[in-house]
């Protein structure tokens, strides 16, 4: 996956739709390599699912679009890893917190997904901005909440003017939410359902759009 970068300059000049500066702030970087790849596709993933939401709000919900905080990248036990409703920042983890609404990523699981394909990241920032959104509009947790964030994950990263899918991209996306089920926090099938049924719902979001990941 990548970004279309004939596009970005197009963007620019197109007020309103940057995000404004939701990057990744810094501190919470400390013990990383400041020059691994996955931080700056990171970086890159939270500009395009900023944008995406940003274009197709009102194509969907009232009101105006307002971006989640973004945190960004934590080390699990260390002093600067952020806390949420009291709890500790777990390893391997990636979160929405409603309380501070803001997301979040394990530094190891961005990483070690990241090393399996870079569309692992634009996975997980997608459909943590889509808890986000869901608080926004919905307000659940469930199940069939988190497959609804796969679902919108879908519409994000396949309806995103800004990514040019590769070769095999669907293919890794499947993958990438098969591959790690039940190995994480992340993935745990009791949370998040199984991955046949993410793969599942990140597809028919991909296929049909936003429209097709909430109810009637
Ligand atoms: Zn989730």
């Amino acid at each position: 996956m990548s970004l279309d970068d004939n596009d970005e300059g197009d963007d620019e000049t197109d007020e309103g739709i940057q995000p404004e500066q939701s990057a990744i702030t810094g501190g919470e970087t400390d013990g990383l390599d400041p020059d691994e790849a996955w931080m700056a596709e990171t970086e890159d993933a939270v500009g395009v699912v900023d944008r995406f939401w940003r274009s197709h709000w009102n194509d969907h919900f009232t009101g105006a679009y307002q971006s989640p905080s973004v945190f960004g990248a934590y080390v699990a036990g260390t002093a600067e890893a952020p806390s949420c409703g009291g709890e500790p920042a777990a390893p391997q983890n990636a979160f929405y917190c409603p309380q501070g609404d803001f997301i979040a990523w394990d530094a190891a699981l961005m990483r070690d997904g990241y090393a399996q394909g870079d569309s692992w990241v634009y996975l997980v920032v997608a459909h943590e901005w889509a808890h986000a959104v869901q608080r926004r509009v919905l307000g659940l947790r469930s199940v069939a909440a988190e497959l609804q964030a796969d679902c919108l994950a879908g519409a994000t990263l396949f309806g995103s003017e800004d990514l040019v899918f590769e070769q095999g991209d669907g293919d890794e996306l499947a993958q990438a939410l098969a591959a790690l089920a039940d190995e994480t926090p992340w993935t745990r099938s009791e949370d998040h359902g199984d991955a046949e049924q993410r793969t599942s719902a990140f597809s028919t979001g991909g296929s049909d759009g936003i429209g097709a990941c909430l109810p009637d």
